[in-house]
């Protein structure tokens, strides 16, 4: 049972159940059981007060006087006839004319000093003392569904604003984290045990920020080289595209190679390889701008990506980036060229077309002697 169900619905049902079985369990137990008593006390003072009368009238021996005394006795509606005997005799008796399905005979005798005055039969009206039971009873039960509806109300508003309401906060909180949405900040000012777990799971989505933050980072750069790697350039690349797009600004992209690399590897070694790829993106880094970017292609492949620059300009670029390579003795000693290939972006290219562009365009200038800038 409620496996599937909100927590709102178990309270509210759980509140219920508590409230009404009890008022229900009330009703078929302890009711019947008030019934007889709110009889037999209804019995009880009629009976004192008809004795009370009665034994006035006979003291005083007046007929007249016990007349008036069972006339008014009768005048309850519990009461649906008297009888009183003395010696066998009947000395008064008067009933209602009514009909009535449910009676009641009680006899007692009046006494006075331990000797008996009279023997009185009184017959009485159940229907009408069960009438006033019925409406007791309903009243009670009126007053007991009245507490239980307003306990019910005044428990779940607490409930809810304790409970319910901080536990979807904290599901709307959980989601984002698990959707990886985590710049939404969740103020929890509760001190009890959700606000805790609130606020934790709140610097957990700030951990978690700042350690994809940290992912993504060393995700997009080259741990060699410490320039963007291919991850880094998808990102930028696209952002750049979009910007110079919308501005209508120029954009170029410069791919070189180093040349016979392979060589130099196998001349002095592979460390020293490495070396000269560190100090061949110290070298580039120096010579574009701050809004450029250089980006580790593959393995001595390289990228710049050249902002708001034209053709002329990245040509411009490539040459000063292929002269001071050139010139430049790489780990003290070592000679090194490269082979540049530049192509301006044209509005709605798509990435695979520019590359593909730029890649012909370093093919070109490898097969036509390297060391040189082709376009
Ligand atoms: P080309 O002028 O046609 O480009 O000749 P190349 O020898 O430069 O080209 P090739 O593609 O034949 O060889 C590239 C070499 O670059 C082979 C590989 O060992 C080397 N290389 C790639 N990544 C690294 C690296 O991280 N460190 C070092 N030391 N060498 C690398
Ligand atoms: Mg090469
Ligand atoms: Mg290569």
């Amino acid at each position: 049972m409620f496996q599937n169900s909100k927590i709102s619905t178990v309270i509210i049902s759980g509140l219920l159940l508590g409230l009404f079985i009890p008022i229900l369990f009330t009703f078929y137990f302890l009711i019947d059981e008030q019934k007889q008593k709110y009889q037999q006390r209804s019995i009880k003072v009629i009976i004192d007060s008809a004795t009370l009368s009665i034994k006035e009238s006979l003291l005083i021996d007046s007929k007249e006087w016990l007349d008036i005394a069972v006339r008014t006795a009768l005048q309850s509606e519990y009461l649906y006839s008297i009888k009183i005997h003395k010696e066998n005799k009947t000395i008064a008796f008067n009933t209602k004319k009514e009909y009535i399905t449910h009676k009641k005979e009680v006899d007692f005798k009046i006494k006075q000093n331990g000797k008996t005055l009279a023997n009185v039969r009184l017959v009485f009206n159940i229907n009408n003392i069960n009438k006033d039971t019925k409406r007791e009873q309903h009243h009670l039960i009126q007053i007991l569904m009245m507490q239980a509806i307003i306990s019910t109300f005044i428990i779940y508003f607490i409930i809810k604003f304790k409970i319910l309401s901080p536990i979807h906060t904290l599901m709307r909180q959980a989601n984002l984290i698990s959707n990886k949405k985590l710049n939404k900040e969740f103020k929890w000012e509760q001190k009890d045990e959700i606000g805790k777990l609130g606020r934790s799971l709140d610097t957990t989505r700030e951990a978690l920020k700042h350690l994809f933050i940290k992912v993504e980072d060393k995700a997009s750069f080259d741990s060699l080289t410490n320039v963007y790697n291919r991850h880094g350039f998808n990102a930028i690349f696209q952002k750049e595209l979009r910007r110079c797009a919308r501005y209508k600004h120029p954009i170029s992209l410069i791919m070189f190679d180093i040349d016979y690399f392979k060589k130099i590897n196998d001349k002095h070694g592979h460390l020293v390889g490495d070396k000269i790829l560190i100090q061949l993106c110290e070298i580039v880094n120096k010579n574009i701008r701050e809004s450029d970017y250089l980006i580790r292609w593959g393995g001595e492949e390289f990228i710049v990506l050249t902002p708001e620059t034209n053709l002329e300009n990245a040509i411009f670029l490539a040459e000063k980036i292929r002269k001071v390579v050139a010139t430049t003795p790489f780990d003290k000693t070592i000679s090194v060229t490269v082979s540049l290939a530049v192509s301006q972006i044209q509005e709605n290219e798509d990435d695979n077309t520019i590359l593909q562009r730029v890649d012909d365009h370093l093919y070109e200038a490898k097969n036509s002697g390297r060391n040189r800038v082709s376009y």
